[in-house]
C-alpha cells in the first residue's frame, strides 16, 4: 500500500478537520485533528481500523496512544462525524461521514474503498422497494469483490 508523502507545512488535511469538527459543534482538540486528517488522507484506500489509524499517526510523527485513538473514533461516531463500518463481527473500520458512499469490500484482504452514492442511488431506490427490510438512507450498500492488488495478484 502507497504511503502518502510527508508534508512539509501545514497539511491540506488539518483545514478539513477543523472544518468538519465546527460543523459539527465539536471542539478541535489534537486527537480529533490528528485522526480526522489520517482518515482524509487515507480516503482513496477507503476505511481504516483503529489500530490502522494509530499506525499512520505514529508514521506522519503523531504520538497518541491506541487508547486515546479509540476513545477519539468512538467520540466522532457519537457527533455523526465517523461512521463505523463492521465487515465481519472481527473487523470494523472507520470514515468519514461528510460524502455519501457507499462500500467495496475485497472478499480476499479486506480492503475498503468508497463508491460516490450517486451511482448507486437508483440501486438502493429499488432495494428498499423491493425489500421488507427497513433501509434508512443512510443505510448504504456493501459490495463484495476483489480489489486492485488482489486482482493483479490473481492474474
Ligand atoms: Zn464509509
Ligand atoms: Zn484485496
Amino acid at each position: 500500500m502507497a504511503l502518502a508523502p510527508h508534508h512539509t507545512h501545514a497539511p491540506a488535511g488539518e483545514q478539513y478537520a477543523r472544518q468538519l469538527l465546527r460543523a459539527h459543534g465539536l471542539r478541535c482538540t489534537a486527537p480529533r485533528l490528528a485522526v480526522l486528517s489520517v482518515l482524509d488522507d487515507s480516503r482513496a484506500h477507503g476505511h481504516l481500523t483503529v489500530a490502522q489509524i494509530q499506525q499512520r499517526l505514529t508514521e506522519t510523527g503523531h504520538d497518541v496512544d491506541l487508547t486515546t485513538v479509540y476513545r477519539t473514533v468512538s467520540t466522532l461516531v457519537d457527533a455523526n462525524v465517523l461512521h463505523a463500518l463492521v465487515i465481519d463481527e472481527r473487523v470494523t473500520s472507520y470514515g468519514p461521514t461528510d460524502i455519501p458512499h457507499h462500500h467495496a469490500v475485497c472478499t480476499r484482504c479486506g480492503a475498503i474503498d468508497e463508491v460516490p452514492s450517486e451511482r448507486l442511488t437508483t440501486a438502493l431506490a429499488e432495494a428498499r422497494t423491493g425489500s421488507h427490510f427497513a433501509l434508512p438512507e443512510s443505510a448504504g450498500l456493501t459490495l463484495h469483490g476483489l480489489c486492485p492488488a488482489c486482482q493483479r495478484s490473481a492474474e
